[in-house]
């Protein structure tokens, strides 16, 4: 129902809201999106220059696409955000390219992004372990009862069902390398949703993601919304008044999308036990340096390198981005992210670039060893001290509900998405369920 309509129907008792989004990742726009095709007043906060948050990308001169500050694809089952750009109009720009995913087992890279393709991945040995590898993935896929899993760990529940060996082979390394010291923490039901939602298919947005967030921020302006990029909502008030440096505006609702810590320091009015249960969300940060290369980093064509933890490699990932679309987007630069997911408190939040380079680049030539550190054209680093949440035993008791203790203030984050992974795909999600709330509130 339209907030005008509403207007009149009830004498004006209840109608049209002014209404604060504070950030322009993809939880804000599509919450906005919703906001303002109801007629509501929208104004959003975005401290960066450009929308997208996390999933935002930078374009150099000579190049017709933009590159992810952090890899971005979606996958097949992303059906939020599919619909969301179906609504948009602008399906015919998501393109699903086909990328080769490897895995690294004894120092050789094996294709490992089929169900087929990891049954003949040669780490599982062809005896029981390969059968309990398949029985526990062909499970994990069917089953919808994942409340139960969240009450026991990762770690406890696949050695027991799939067993040390192929926990220790296919889920630990990575388990490992993307939440650290926490891996042993994480609950099963995170596990669970990773193996039921994903595709091996890849999506990707003509011109980048950037292209999509401005496609998605022009609908916004021709709605009406109040756009104020490059600008730090510094504080926000027990009676919705929002503090920026150049003033003062007071809303009738106000939905923040930040990291739990942040949305902590913004509001000081909220109550001392929310506070304590904010802090108390822990996540992981990302670090991604991107390089455009002169040549080829992958003579076969692999575009994701998923590097166990145990295999003495400075980080996570390897992602030949120009593996998965033509270098010719991007002025016929290969573009290569080296990527990792790191405890806040990591050294790699507080080196150099250059320090970086130095532990980051070497280990490229175990990809292509005829890789030199003269065929980096230009590089850039990307840091976030929040990029992955851990989801803990009995996380769904710790989630904070969309509506906060103060009254017209809403919180929706990626530490809310669960059991799901957090993603694009999911942020629209939790964007769109946050303006359906506070639009019936
Ligand atoms: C390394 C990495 C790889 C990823 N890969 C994928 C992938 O392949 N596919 C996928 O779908 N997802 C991926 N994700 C996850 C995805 O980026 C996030 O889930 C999603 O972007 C979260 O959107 P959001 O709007 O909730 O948060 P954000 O994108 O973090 O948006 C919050 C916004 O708030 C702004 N903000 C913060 N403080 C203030 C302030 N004081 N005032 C005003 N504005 C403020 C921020 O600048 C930001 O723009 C990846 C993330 C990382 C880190």
């Amino acid at each position: 129902m339209n907030c005008l309509w509403l207007f009149f129907q009830t004498g004006g008792i209840l109608g049209c809201m002014k209404i604060a989004v504070i950030g322009a990742g993809y939880t804000g726009l599509s919450a906005a999106y919703d906001f303002a095709r109801e007629g509501h007043e929208v104004v959003l906060f975005e401290v960066n220059d450009r929308p997208g948050g996390l999933a935002m990308g930078f374009k150099e001169p000579g190049w017709d696409w933009s590159v992810e500050a952090y890899y971005h694809h979606w996958f097949a089952s992303d059906h939020y955000m599919l619909d969301l750009i179906e609504e948009l109009g602008l399906s015919e720009k998501v393109r699903f390219p086909r990328p080769y995913t490897v895995m690294l087992y004894k120092g050789k890279w094996y294709p490992f992004d089929s169900v087929l393709q990891a049954l003949i991945f040669p780490g599982l040995g062809w005896g029981i372990n390969k059968i309990r590898f398949g029985l526990v993935g062909l499970y994990l896929r069917l089953t919808k009862n994942w409340q139960p899993m969240e009450e026991t760990t990762v770690d406890s529940w696949m050695r027991k069902w799939a067993g040390d060996k192929v926990y220790e082979t296919m889920w630990e390394p990575m388990l490992k390398g993307k939440f650290g010291p926490h891996y042993r923490d994480v609950n099963m039901a995170w596990m669970w949703a990773r193996f039921h939602a994903r595709t091996s298919r890849l999506g990707t947005y003509q011109g980048g993601f950037q292209a999509f967030a401005d496609d998605i921020t022009e609908v916004l302006q021709n709605l009406g919304v109040e756009i104020h990029l490059s600008t730090v909502v510094e504080g926000i008030s027990k009676e919705l008044v929002v503090s920026t440096k150049v003033g003062q505006e007071d809303f009738d609702q106000v939905l923040v999308t930040t990291s739990p810590g942040l949305l902590s320091k913004l509001v000081p009015a909220l109550p001392d036990n929310y506070h304590t249960g904010l802090r108390d969300l822990k996540s992981m940060g990302a670090i991604v340096l991107t390089l455009a290369l002169k040549h080829q980093l992958s003579k076969q064509g692999y575009y994701w390198h998923n590097i166990p933890k145990d295999q003495d490699f400075p980080f996570l990932a390897v992602v030949e981005h120009t593996n998965y679309l033509s270098p010719d987007y991007f002025g016929g630069d290969h573009i290569v992210y080296c990527g990792d997911y790191r405890d806040p408190g990591h050294e790699y939040f507080s080196l150099s670039k250059e320090k970086l380079m130095e532990v980051f680049l070497p280990p490229l030539t175990r990809i292509n060893p005829d890789f030199d550190p003269s065929w980096v054209k230009k590089s850039w680093l990307y840091r976030t001290k929040y990029a992955q949440p851990v989801p803990e035993l009995n996380h769904s008791d710790k989630i904070p509900p969309l509506e906060t203790p103060i009254p017209g203030l809403y919180f929706a984050s990626m530490s809310q998405v669960y059991p799901w992974d957090r993603g694009t795909n999911f942020a629209v999600e939790i964007g769109r369920r946050a303006a359906v709330e506070m639009m019936s509130s």
